[in-house]
């Protein structure tokens, strides 16, 4: 049963062949066996999900249907949820119990979605690796000793491990993208503005977008249909109608203009995966897309621009954690002064103090013109090149990552060495476009993921894309050993 996508869940539940209880039962018995092993959950929420679970099916009995009805998910833990802890991986929000549902909470709950629990991420969603969790690292199910990706790891190894069959992430700077790319999965970073962020702890505000995570494009468009839309609680939510993703998984790639970026394939991109990027690219020719190559020459500038506008956001954001409006408290403070330093200093962990402090520095008086200004100018440029690019091709293809998942630890002493793995998907952000990430193959037994980049609004020319692929070719469809 666990095998199932959350298509094959929704026709199982419509023909009766389950119910949602049924299912549910054997999901969290299966979590309960398995996750010691990955720690890709930080908490379960049994009672909630079997509850939810039977009111889908006696919604289903009175005559209901929707594909998530009976659907069981995961959210990653800074959703906020009502009544249950919101922790952000953070000490910080060890005790937090939030007292509302983040809108994409709510929709999902609507849609009759079946929440098992709360996944594992990076502290405040700064990482690549999900090594920086108060809760403790995540295993990447495809290797245990390899890490699974960041900072979505937890919503990743859970839906790659079959513990369940989708979850919802956030991507600020990849972590739908990357995290996806290294167990196997397929991961949407929608258009900025098109998924609520209410009730989504922010990292960086200009950034961070929620979107989900799972094994097929096709599941990817039951979940994004279930979380996208207008919402009048955040003002950056935009006011388009949401397409019926679904329905566009089928359409032809006949003629569709593939672009390559020259930059994606210099130094530094494991010879390897170069391998794969290319041979994703001739199955997408043989179903009559055309490649073209392209350039994004300000492409060299994203990291440095991102690591400091994301920090400076984050330094703002992180700001209200402070013991008294929000908080971790420290013990017996002396004063007020000493109150926020204990808090912040032990609620935080090292690499969100690393950030708050490169942030501050980079908005302070004397500073902000020469980084935060010249980063905020960078960010238009690498947007006015995707502009260029996109006159000329529907979709730009290349590596999510440039290497596969890297060992435990193995980046630990260097911050900087972890920063320049998101050189390929910071872009999207920076720019505010769509991203996918697809399975494309393996290299010394680790997932690798193929990204795809669509014009604003354009996830359903992701998705048909990537569908198309999927039809294709059967990466997506490998289970590590174990799981
Ligand atoms: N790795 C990037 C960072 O650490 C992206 C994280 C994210 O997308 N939340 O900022």
């Amino acid at each position: 049963m666990h095998h199932m996508t959350l298509a094959e869940i929704a026709r199982g539940l419509a023909d009766k062949k389950f119910s949602s209880e049924e299912l549910t039962q054997v999901l969290l018995a299966r979590i309960a066996q398995l996750d010691p092993q990955l720690n890709s959950f930080i908490s379960l929420t049994p009672e909630l999900a079997l509850s939810q679970a039977k009111a889908a099916d006696a919604r289903r009995a009175n005559g209901e249907s929707g594909a998530l009805l009976g659907a069981p998910i995961a959210h990653k833990d800074l959703f906020c949820t009502q009544g249950i802890r919101t922790s952000c991986g953070s000490k910080m929000l060890d005790n937090f119990k939030a007292p509302y549902d983040a809108t994409v909470v709510a929709k999902l709950a609507a849609a009759g979605g079946v929440t098992l629990g709360k996944t594992n991420m990076d502290e405040f969603a700064m990482g690549s690796a999900n090594e920086s969790s108060y809760y403790g690292a995540v295993k990447n199910p495809w290797n245990l000793e390899h890490v699974p990706g960041g900072s979505s790891g937890g919503s990743a190894a859970a839906v790659a491990a079959r513990l369940l069959p989708a979850a919802t992430a956030t991507d600020t700077g990849g972590s739908i993208r990357q995290p996806a790319a290294f167990t196997n999965l397929t991961g949407l970073k929608p258009t900025y503005g098109r998924v609520s962020r209410w009730g989504m702890i922010a990292y960086a505000s200009s950034l961070d977008q929620g979107g989900p995570l799972a094994r097929t494009a096709e599941d990817c468009a039951l979940l994004l249909q279930g979380m996208a839309g207008f919402d009048p609680n955040d003002s950056t939510s935009i006011d388009e109608p949401v397409p019926d993703y679904s329905a566009s998984l089928n359409g032809s790639l006949q003629g569709l203009r593939i672009g390559v970026p020259k930059e994606y394939f210099g130094a530094g991109l494991d010879p390897r995966i170069a391998d794969l990027i290319h041979n994703s690219i001739k199955e997408l020719e043989k179903l009559g897309a055309v490649v073209k190559e392209i350039s994004l020459p300000n492409m060299q500038h994203a990291i440095p621009a991102y690591y400091v506008i994301a920090p400076a956001e984050a330094s703002s954001n992180l700001s209200r954690f402070d013991g008294v409006r929000f908080g971790h408290r420290c013990e017996n403070p002396e004063n007020l002064i000493d109150l926020y330093k204990r808090s912040r200093g032990e609620g935080f962990g090292a690499e969100v103090q690393r950030r708050i402090m490169v942030g501050a520095y980079a908005l302070s008086a004397g500073y902000y013109d020469a980084y935060y200004l010249k980063a905020q100018k960078i960010r238009r440029l690498v947007k006015n090149d995707f502009m260029a690019a996109f006159n000329e091709v529907d979709i730009i293809l290349g590596p999510t990552t440039p290497n596969p998942a890297w060992k435990l630890g193995a980046k630990n002493s260097d911050p900087v060495a972890a920063y320049l793995e998101d050189v390929y998907t910071i872009t999207a952000n920076l720019a505010g476009l769509p991203g996918l990430s697809m399975p494309a193959g393996f290299v010394d037994g680790l997932p690798v993921g193929v990204q795809l980049l669509a014009p604003y609004f354009q996830e359903g020319r992701l998705l048909n894309v990537a569908h198309q692929y999927q039809q294709n070719t059967d990466w997506h469809t490998r289970t590590p050993t174990g799981f």
